[in-house]
């Protein structure tokens, strides 16, 4: 929080700048505002600095001028393009600071962010946004960060102001995998979902009430998940969810169920199909998570 210097002049400790003020940007700007961090912010497009100019935030009408204003600099653009461009104005200015970047990116990125930042006298930390503006400000926000661990220790503090913080290790890459992880996970589950919605209202069930009957399956998944990265890191696949062998006779029942009411079966069709090689491989006693051999390209 807020740190007072003996002459009673807010320290650079309390000092925040932040470039970008989309949705993003701009809840994040707020919240240090909120919680009395002395902020400076910027934004291409000037006009959008105007609510937290009235919020008490400070304006600076360069990037590179807003950079100098505090040793904590957050990042928060629509894509790497952009963090190119805006860093590539500011510079030498960054020499002292500590570079937080919070755009979404890749893990390359991130540690091409880190050299461009070490190049100039400058620390790193790479962070990325699992929630939405609204709940900036809440623990309903994770923010995974990696790169520089000092930084890390330093300014935890006022990071955690955000939301739920959590720290993956030096690699400057290592939160952006998180993301990309997380992320990923979410699509290949809710694309399955939909899926499935289409077969509940093909029945004419209410796909609205099984949602909240799959949200609670959904939680239960739980323990399963645990164990199933327990057997792909040891590679020894017990016979979760059953032995292959007996899932790809339901699998069969499953998709013919879905042939039968006109619901796609792709997906479900490639799982079959992963799980008839691995039977047909000699595997058919172990379970489903025995199919993450199959999974490389190659
Ligand atoms: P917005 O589209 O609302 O804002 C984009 C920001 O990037 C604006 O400040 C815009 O400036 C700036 N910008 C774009 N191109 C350039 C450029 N070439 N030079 C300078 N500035 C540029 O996006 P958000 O704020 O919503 O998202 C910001 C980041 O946060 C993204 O990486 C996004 O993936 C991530 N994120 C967003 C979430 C959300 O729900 N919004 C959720 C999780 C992550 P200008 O105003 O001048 O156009």
């Amino acid at each position: 929080m807020l740190t007072t210097t003996t002459d009673g002049l807010t320290d650079r400790a309390s000092q925040v700048t932040v470039l970008g003020l989309g949705d993003m940007g701009s809840a994040i700007a707020r919240t240090f505002i909120s919680r009395g961090y002395r902020t400076t912010v910027w934004n291409r497009t000037a006009s959008k600095a105007l609510p937290l100019v009235d919020s008490g935030a400070t304006a600076a009408p360069t990037a590179a001028e807003a950079v100098a204003a505090s040793r904590l600099v957050v990042v928060c653009l629509l894509d790497s393009t952009a963090v190119d461009e805006v860093l590539g104005a500011v510079d030498a200015a960054a020499a002292g600071t500590v570079l937080v970047n919070l755009t979404s990116g890749s893990p390359q990125q991130a540690r091409a962010n880190e050299r461009w930042a070490n190049e100039r006298g400058a620390a790193y930390l790479d962070g990325k946004i699992m929630g939405d503006p609204p709940y900036v400000g809440t623990p309903n926000v994770m923010f995974p960060f990696s790169g520089s661990r000092s930084a890390f220790e330093a300014h935890g503090p006022m990071l955690r102001e955000l939301g739920t913080v959590v720290y993956h290790g030096e690699d400057a890459g290592s939160a952006a995998v998180e993301f990309m992880a997380q992320v990923a996970m979410g699509y290949e589950i809710l694309i399955g979902f939909l899926h499935t919605l289409r077969l509940v209202q093909a029945e004419g069930a209410d796909v609205a009430d099984f949602a909240e009957r799959a949200a609670s399956s959904v939680a239960s998944l739980s323990p399963l998940l645990t164990s199933i990265g327990n057997a792909v890191r040891t590679g020894d696949y017990p016979p979760d969810l059953g032995a292959l062998n007996v899932q790809a006779a339901l699998m069969d029942d499953l998709i013919s169920h879905r042939e039968s009411i006109g619901v796609d079966v792709v997906r479900m069709r490639e799982v079959k199909d992963l799980m008839d090689r691995r039977i047909a491989d000699g595997f058919g006693a172990q379970g489903f998570s025995s199919l993450f051999e199959l999974l490389a390209k190659s």
